[in-house]
């Protein structure tokens, strides 16, 4: 994950960084609404997280222009304002989530996990969070846990679902055999990956999801170059 931090201040800045690197993230720490603007332009950026009080300027303003230019870059306020017109400020300019200094880092990355998630739903063509992710024709409705490919149910298995959503979840990204694991089946015992994975591919149609020979599957709408 590719994580933009625009802070000012040298300290704050150099624990975050740290912070965020231990956490597995790659970071670019910025500390002007100049410099934000150049970079947040030519890097394709995960998450921005982005403090207000800049020595050029207001972070809200480096929102408001990238929300301008359409851009849907999942952005993680931190201040040390807390009024309520900040908070409002903050989310109008299109902040998806606001956290008061001091913090605790376990809570940035907390926040900046679920920022992240909600993110990866909307990619996933589920922009209201409605829990209905779609494929080409193929869809899973997580209220019900019900599978339909092109208007005719599927039944799947717990595990099978599972899968399915966690590809489905990432999209036209790889999910690693690991990461499939872990999310998808962890009390599984005996029947493996490609078990589960060979008859999830028998029940919604074999070309919708591809291997990665050694590395693990994805899942790609039919005609996808
Ligand atoms: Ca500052």
């Amino acid at each position: 994950m590719n994580l933009c931090l625009i802070e000012d201040d040298l300290l704050l800045g150099r624990a975050l960084a740290a912070t965020l690197g231990d956490a597995g993230y790659r970071v670019t720490w910025l500390r002007t609404v100049e410099a934000a603007g150049r970079w947040l332009d030519a890097e394709p950026f995960d998450a921005v997280v982005i403090d207000l009080g800049l020595p050029d300027g207001d972070g809200i303003d480096v929102l408001k222009a990238l929300r301008r230019r359409a851009c849907v870059l999942p952005a993680l306020i931190v201040t040390a304002r807390d009024t309520l017109q900040v908070r409002i400020d903050g989310l109008d300019a299109g902040a998806d989530d606001f956290l008061v200094k001091p913090f605790a880092t376990e809570e940035l990355l907390a926040r900046l996990r679920a920022v992240l998630r909600r993110a990866s739903r909307r990619g996933a063509g589920d922009p209201d969070g409605l829990g209905l992710l779609t494929v080409g024709d193929l869809s899973l409705d997580e209220a019900r846990r019900t599978c339909t490919r092109a208007g005719q149910t599927v039944n799947l298995s717990p595990t099978e679902y599972s899968l399915l959503q966690q590809l489905m979840l990432h999209k036209n990204r790889v999910r690693t055999r690991r990461q499939l694991e872990l999310d998808a089946m962890p009390e599984s015992q005996g029947q493996s990956l490609d078990v589960h994975m060979s008859n999830l591919r028998r029940k919604i149609g074999s070309d919708m999801i591809r291997t990665v020979r050694g590395v693990g599957y994805l899942i790609e709408a039919p005609g996808t170059p």
